[in-house]
């Protein structure tokens, strides 16, 4: 398979209902920082946007569609991923939310502000009707925005679990790579911009309130 130049930082757009979310899902946090726990519920409910939600499920995550849009094939990739591989283990807790805050909270790729992944758990647990439930708040339409890391060396390429080889990515972009290269996918390397520092904090203030 040969190298496609990189003509693209991401794989995916996100609608503006992704903003939409992230605005919501800021001012749920605002109102559960004040103690205004009914109004925080209600914000939350409200950030679920059924549209954003069915983005990402049915469109977002097809990965086979993104790749194709692109002129990408699939089966190109697995042809020619090393038949002697050894995949490393996933990085460590620790790493992973010292990636984020390297990062500043912003998808490397996109440049899409994301939310740290405690932040909805911590509400749910809150929030004891929480309409989703506990083990259910993949169907929130946040996980759009949800902070995840991203191998720019697929593991499965040998790439490790070494800070410079790890960057910060919303949920999609990360879904619409899987494990192609970034020459593969014509994307241009994110650690040669710098990370988006707009003072966002993830909503990591929620996790300050005992
Ligand atoms: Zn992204």
């Amino acid at each position: 398979m040969t190298a496609i130049a990189p003509c693209r930082n991401s794989l995916i757009e996100h609608p503006p209902e992704s903003n939409f979310v992230l605005s919501l899902m800021s001012a749920t946090a605002d109102l559960w920082v004040a103690g205004r726990f009914d109004a925080a519920r209600e914000a939350l409910v409200e950030a679920d946007i059924p549209m954003l939600r069915e983005w990402f499920h049915c469109y977002a995550q097809d990965t086979t569609f993104q790749l194709w849009r692109h002129g990408i094939t699939r089966s190109a990739l697995n042809k020619e991923l090393p038949k002697d591989r050894k995949t490393p283990g996933d990085a460590s807790a620790k790493t992973k939310y010292a990636i984020f805050e390297r990062d500043a909270w912003h998808c490397r790729f996109c440049g899409i502000r994301t939310i740290d992944p405690r932040v909805p758990k911590r509400l749910a647990k809150s929030f004891e009707e929480f309409p989703w439930g506990r083990r259910n708040l993949d169907k929130h339409a946040c996980l759009a925005v949800l902070a995840t890391h991203d191998h720019v060396v697929p593991r499965q390429w040998g790439g490790s679990n070494e800070v410079d080889n790890l960057v910060t990515a919303c949920w999609p972009c990360q879904f619409s790579r899987v494990n192609y290269r970034i020459e593969d996918c014509g994307i241009f390397d994110p650690r040669d911009r710098p990370p988006i520092d707009s003072g966002w904090d993830g909503l990591c203030r929620v996790l300050d309130v005992a």
